[in-house]
């Protein structure tokens, strides 16, 4: 939908064009859709500097947990559109990430995938230096979280 939104809108079946940065308030799109107060929306990603949060979600299966902690990518490969598609890389705030899976481990999730769009790049955009390693190492002291996997999509570790 980011990158090709005349198109898709051209689509009959389509009713609702919602962009990146509109995931998290999808509820509240499609409920003004159905009142007929609210048409497409597709902000420019570019703009995006900060990780969109979505909070805390729920969890399907019974021990383990998929935990995103970045958005978007800077490095623009020739062959992709993802950078385009989720803008550049957003962190989310450390804090927020261990106080989620905190939570989860109180209530028995012992494993947690750790992902993101290029998670390798987790931490660039903050002011301090903080990279991803530094985050695996706080979530490991959460008591109760037993395995922690990393997701690193095709993306290379090379950070
Ligand atoms: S690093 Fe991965 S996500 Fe980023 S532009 Fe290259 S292929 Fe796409």
């Amino acid at each position: 939908m980011q990158v090709a939104k005349e198109e898709v809108e051209k689509m009959d079946e389509i009713d609702l064009c919602l962009g990146t940065n509109e995931k998290k308030d999808i509820v509240q799109y499609v409920e003004k859709y159905l009142q007929k107060q609210e048409q497409s929306q597709i902000d420019d990603v570019f703009q995006t500097k900060e990780y969109s949060d979505f909070g805390s979600v729920t969890y399907t299966e019974k021990v383990r947990a998929v935990i995103k902690v970045q958005d978007g990518c800077d490095r623009f490969c020739s062959y992709c559109l993802i950078p385009y598609a989720r803008g550049r890389v957003r962190s989310r705030k450390p804090e927020n990430v261990v106080s989620e899976i905190k939570s989860i481990a109180q209530k028995g999730i012992k494993e947690v995938v750790v992902t993101g769009i290029h998670v390798a790049s987790y931490g660039k955009d903050f002011k301090k230096d903080y990279q991803l390693i530094d985050l695996l190492e706080e979530i490991n002291q959460i008591e109760g979280i037993e395995r922690i996997r990393l997701r690193l999509n095709r993306a290379t570790f090379d950070k």
